[in-house]
């Protein structure tokens, strides 16, 4: 059996040719690059990041990772990709268990949280309209809590309800996957070689639990509580660029009726900011997941209920929701 690495990305400018075109930035993969003539083009940056991938269980029962490629509209597992750094087990499986593969649309696996964080660092309150929802005031710095790892779930899976609480919340947000160490960042150090792309989060919330506790640990940090997925990815910036604050627009379904719908460009703290204030404090570690906040329009969902948080250039995370 035969893995890929992780493939490298070049970030190009293209110089004004023809006249009066504007410097284009562009994400290609090495294979795209080769295919356009270097001197037309000035090598901007050079970065070790993925473009899109996933985590799958493969036939055996497995964890595989797998690059993705888009074919007409639909997204590929196109070859098997080395884990990243972090995810340890995934690696040592792969030994135990070499097998064949076969490329398959994304929609015909069984996935997995495509992370493995060593915490997940969330922001909660980063959105005006949402902070006046839940009658808070608008935080002067970001208000930073911790999920477990143990709190993950895969994209399709249930989240289970504790009887415990009498009201669950989703809350859809663009999370950051970290791609290097990262400490103390300097106000002039650039934040995107920190970013190896990003996910979606279902940032669900037993709310009750939450107020009585005073600390949000157990009412944000349930098993289940943590669905993401379904890609890892970076987004062209041409298109869609969260770091610099959009437009990449977050929508939540509750059983297909959009509830909340809301652009980056509207967060309080943007991501560069984030990453720094995090980093003052806390060690970033390759995998950890930064979810970004949350839009107005969280509400309560009742068993049985499926919700969709839906993200620019990320797909859809969709999660169904049962008693435990
Ligand atoms: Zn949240």
């Amino acid at each position: 059996m035969r893995l890929q690495p992780l493939r490298y990305s070049f970030r190009l400018e293209l110089t004004a040719e023809p006249q009066g075109l504007k410097p284009l930035f562009r994400t290609c993969s090495l294979s795209t690059a080769k295919a356009v003539p270097l001197t037309k083009l000035s090598l901007k940056q050079l970065e070790t990041v993925t473009m899109k991938y996933c985590k799958f269980l493969s036939s055996s029962g497995t964890p595989r990772y797998a690059n993705l490629e888009d074919r007409n509209g639909v997204l590929w597992a196109a070859s098997l990709m080395e884990p990243p750094v972090e995810d340890l087990a995934t690696q040592l499986a792969i030994l135990n268990a070499p097998e064949p593969f076969t490329a398959a649309p994304l929609s015909s696996l069984k996935l997995l949280p495509p992370v493995t964080p060593s915490k997940i660092v969330c922001v909660g309150r980063n959105y005006k309209e949402h902070a006046a929802e839940l009658g808070n005031e608008v935080p002067k710095e970001p208000l930073l809590f911790l999920k477990p790892p143990s709190s993950l779930l895969a994209p399709g899976g249930t989240v289970r309800m504790p009887a415990l609480s009498k009201r669950i919340d989703y809350e859809g947000e663009l999370a950051i996957v970290v791609g290097k160490r990262c400490s103390r960042l300097s106000p002039a150090e650039d934040t995107r070689s920190y970013i190896r792309g990003y996910t979606i989060v279902n940032d669900v919330t037993a709310r009750d639990i939450q107020k009585s506790d005073g600390q949000w640990t157990r009412g944000k940090g349930w098993d289940t509580f943590c669905p993401a997925g379904p890609i890892v990815a970076l987004t062209d910036p041409d298109e869609i660029d969260p770091l610099n604050g959009g437009p990449v627009t977050v929508t939540t379904r509750l059983n297909g009726q959009v509830k909340q719908h809301g652009s980056t460009a509207d967060l309080i703290f943007p991501l560069d900011f984030l990453l720094r204030y995090i980093s003052a404090s806390i060690t970033l570690e390759p995998g950890d997941l930064i979810p970004t906040g949350t839009p107005a329009g969280v509400g309560p969902v009742q068993p049985g209920d499926t919700v969709e948080v839906e993200v620019t250039g990320l797909g859809v995370l969709r999660n169904t929701f049962a008693t435990e």
